[in-house]
C-alpha cells in the first residue's frame, strides 16, 4: 500500500502515520518528494482497516500497489534512483561505463587493464576475484589476493571497483574491499546471498538470471531493498534461448520494460550477452540507444591469453574505439558520456580554464 500524505504534511504527521503502520505490523518506507511524501507500507493489507490510517492528520489517500514487487516499483517511487559507486552516479544523466577483465589474474594484468579503461573514459573498474565457473576445474579466481590487488589498483589508478560475491561466506570480505558488490546471473535467486549482500549497505549490481523473467528479476531486487538497502543497479546480461549464434540472447527490450516498471537504474553487459567481442560494439551502441544507464564491458590487455572468456573480451584499443563510437549515440539520446574520465560539460569547463 502507498499512503500518500497531503502536500505540506509535517514531519510529525509523517512520523505518526509511520508509527501507526508499524503498530499494525507493517514495514514502512517513507519517500520524501519535492511536493509530497508517500509512505510505502509493506505487509498484509488485511491488517489495514483504512479508517485506522485515512483519518490520521496529514493523510491524503491510500493507494494499493498492484505489482508483486513493491519497493522497486514506479508505483511507489516515480523519480529515478541514482546509485553512487565510490562517488560515480549511476542512473542520472551521465552514462556510466564499467570495464575491466572478467577475472583478476595478477596485478600487472589488472593495472594495465585499469589504466587503459580509465584513459578511454570508463569510470568504474570491474574484475572478478571470486568466479562462478561452470566447470569446477576452471580458474576460480584469486579470492582475497585478488581483492587486495583490486584495492591497490584503485589507489594507483583512481577508479572505484565492482567485484562479485558468489557465496554468503564471501560477503563480509568482499564488502571490506569493494565499492560495489556484483551478484552474478547464476545467483540471482540466491535469496540469502541477496539479503546478506544487501545488509552491507554497499551498492549492489544485480545481474539478470540466465532464465529469469523480468518480474522474477525485479522480485530478486525487492529482496535487497527489503533488507534496507536502496542502492541496487540492475544488469541485463543476456538470457538462454534456442539461439546458438550468440552465447546468450541479449534482451534489450528488458531495458524499456524495467524503465516502465521500476525506478532503479539498469545497465547492460554486452560481453556476456553476446560472448563475442565483435558483437560487443554494436550491442553496446544499441543498449545506450535503448535507454540503458550504463554498460559493463570486459576488457583484457591480452584477450588471447585470458584465463576467463577471452573471446568476449575487448582489447584496450578496441575499447577505446567503442567509447568514441558511443559518444554520438549517448548525445542523440540526451545522455552525457565521460570521455577521458570527464563528462563533456566538465571538459568544457576545464578547457575554458574555469
Ligand atoms: C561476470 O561478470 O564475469 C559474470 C560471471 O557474469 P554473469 O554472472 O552475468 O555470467
Ligand atoms: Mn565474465
Amino acid at each position: 500500500m502507498i499512503i500518500v500524505m497531503k502536500p505540506g504534511a509535517s514531519r510529525e504527521q509523517i512520523n505518526a502515520v509511520s508509527e501507526r503502520l508499524v503498530e499494525l505490523g507493517f514495514k514502512t518506507h517513507p519517500i520524501y518528494g519535492q511536493e509530497k511524501t508517500v509512505i510505502g507500507a509493506i505487509g498484509d493489507k488485511k491488517a489495514l482497516s483504512s479508517e485506522a490510517i485515512i483519518n490520521l492528520p496529514g493523510v491524503e489517500k491510500i493507494v494499493p500497489i498492484m505489482k508483486p514487487y513493491k519497493l522497486v516499483s514506479r508505483e511507489l517511487k516515480d523519480t529515478p534512483t541514482i546509485v553512487r559507486i565510490g562517488g560515480v552516479p549511476v542512473g542520472g544523466r551521465g552514462l556510466v561505463v564499467m570495464a575491466g577483465p572478467c577475472a583478476v589474474e595478477g596485478e600487472e594484468q589488472l593495472l594495465e587493464a585499469a589504466r587503459a579503461v580509465k584513459a578511454a573514459g570508463a569510470q568504474v573498474l570491474r574484475g572478478g576475484a571470486f568466479k562462478p565457473r561452470t566447470s569446477p576445474y576452471a580458474f576460480q579466481g584469486l579470492e582475497e589476493k585478488g581483492l587486495k590487488m583490486l584495492a591497490r589498483v584503485r589507489e594507483e589508478v583512481g577508479l572505484p571497483f565492482i567485484t562479485e560475491a558468489v557465496d554468503t561466506r564471501d560477503v563480509p570480505l568482499v564488502a571490506e574491499y569493494a565499492d560495489a558488490i556484483q551478484i552474478g546471473a547464476r545467483n540471482m535467486q540466491n535469496f540469502r546471498l541477496l539479503q546478506e549482500a544487501g545488509a552491507t549497505g554497499k551498492p549492489i549490481l544485480l545481474k539478470r538470471g540466465l532464465a529469469a523473467t523480468i518480474e522474477e528479476w525485479l522480485m530478486a531486487a525487492e529482496y535487497i531493498l527489503d533488507s534496507g538497502n536502496p542502492n541496487v543497479i540492475l544488469c541485463e546480461r543476456g538470457i538462454r534461448t534456442f539461439e546458438t549464434s550468440t552465447r546468450f540472447t541479449l534482451d534489450l527490450a528488458a531495458i524499456a520494460v524495467v524503465k516502465e516498471n521500476s525506478h532503479l537504474p539498469v545497465i547492460v553487459d554486452p560481453s556476456h550477452g553476446t560472448g563475442s567481442w565483435r558483437l560487443v560494439l554494436p550491442m553496446a551502441r544499441a543498449a545506450v540507444a535503448a535507454g540503458a544507464d550504463g554498460l559493463i564491458i570486459e576488457v583484457h590487455p591480452d584477450p588471447a591469453r585470458a584465463l576467463c572468456y577471452g573471446p568476449q573480451s575487448l582489447h584496450p584499443e578496441t575499447f577505446d574505439r567503442l567509447m568514441g563510437e558511443l559518444a554520438p549515440v549517448a548525445l542523440a539520446v540526451g545522455r552525457g558520456l565521460a570521455l577521458n574520465g570527464l563528462f563533456p560539460e566538465q571538459a568544457g569547463t576545464l578547457a575554458a580554464g574555469k
